[in-house]
């Protein structure tokens, strides 16, 4: 176990996520096993295909159970969807914290879990997976798929500094920046403000590139001018949601808004810090009137769902015609 890594959750993120890890390591010992599992078959198969066509002498298993992957080996990794997903493969029969506490040699296992979630739930599941003698780290990021694909993620990192410290080497070929934000939950705490930020910062920048064309200006001036001024951030420099606005081809207003960050994922982040907030008696009026206009958007334009979310343009754009 101890020369094995697991990958569970080989979606848009975690399959760029493993396929740098694995290839560094086995760059670095070519002894060493990797295990993956993902709810879908296709998720692995076309893993397998990819990472073996690519390191013919490595060994990767795919396995069907987490329990699978705790027997094989000493670390796991976790990236999935949100809070159900994460209670499921951790709390299931076949799950994580079931097979640690049956096979007490197991205590060794490092969990890192890169899930965005509920940070209450996070905080109970490393409560238990700590008890079975096992170490845990919440390890979400920030970077988006571009930045797991190019290895150079940020990783914030909450757990006890022992843990932190045996995650941060493999954290470290998957990300440039890696920071331990807190105890259990802190990582999560930071991810879900940060997402915050984004999540209505992209909707205000929507709507001042829609209110420019109204007032006749052109796209690219207007990003250039508030990408070199007070207004320039993020969604407006490099997720610019209007095509051609952007010098560059990249952001995913030129595909039409494929790949990117999904709409529904940016809904279940700001559901996350509502939610959050409600319990810790922060306000967040700007935070409600973000998701609520997600969630709407998302059932006016049910195509949105896996889209970037920088399509919420797309949305407001067609209100603006009516
Ligand atoms: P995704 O939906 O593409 O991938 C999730 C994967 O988990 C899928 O392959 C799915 O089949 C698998 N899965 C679901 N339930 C499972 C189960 N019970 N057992 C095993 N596998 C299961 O999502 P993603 O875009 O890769 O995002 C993953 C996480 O990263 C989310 O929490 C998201 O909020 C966060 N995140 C995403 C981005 C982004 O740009 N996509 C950026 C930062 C953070």
């Amino acid at each position: 176990r101890s020369k094995s890594i697991s990958f569970i959750g080989l979606g848009r993120m975690g399959s760029e996520m493993a396929y740098n890890l694995f290839s560094k390591r086995f760059a670095e010992a070519t002894d060493s096993h990797f295990v993956v599992c993902d709810a879908v078959e296709e998720a692995t198969k076309s893993f397998q295909d990819n990472f073996l066509g690519q390191f013919p002498g490595a060994k990767l298993d795919v396995v069907k159970t987490p329990q699978e992957a705790v027997l094989s080996s000493e670390t796991i990794i976790t990236m999935l969807p949100s809070t159900p997903q994460v209670n499921t493969v951790y709390r299931q029969l076949t799950g994580i914290i079931p097979t640690l506490r049956s096979f007490p040699s197991a205590g060794f296992t490092l969990l890192i879990d890169s899930t965005t979630l509920d940070v209450q739930v996070a905080r109970s599941i490393a409560a238990e997976v700590i008890d079975t003698g096992a170490d845990m780290v919440d390890a979400p990021v920030s970077g988006g798929v571009l930045g797991a694909k190019a290895g150079t993620l940020s990783f914030l990192v909450g757990g006890m500094s022992t843990a932190f410290e045996r995650a941060r080497p493999l954290l470290e070929l998957m990300g440039k920046r890696i920071f331990h934000c807190g105890g259990s939950g802190a990582g999560l705490g930071a991810k879900i403000c940060n997402n915050l930020v984004l999540g209505v910062e992209q909707i205000v920048v929507a709507e001042a590139m829609l209110l420019g064309q109204k007032l006749g200006l052109d796209p690219a001036v207007l990003a250039s001018v508030i990408n070199s001024s007070t207004g320039a951030c993020w969604s407006s420099s490099i997720n610019n949601p209007v095509p051609g606005a952007l010098p560059d081809k990249s952001p995913p207003c030129e595909r039409d808004f494929e790949g990117g960050f999904a709409t529904a994922l940016m809904l279940k982040d700001m559901g996350l810090a509502t939610n959050i907030a409600r319990n810790t008696g922060a306000p967040l009026p700007l935070g409600e009137a973000a998701e609520k206009l997600y969630a709407h958007v998302l059932v006016e334009d049910p195509q949105l769902i896996r889209k970037d979310f920088s399509s919420v343009y797309r949305y407001l754009s067609q209100c603006a015609q009516e």
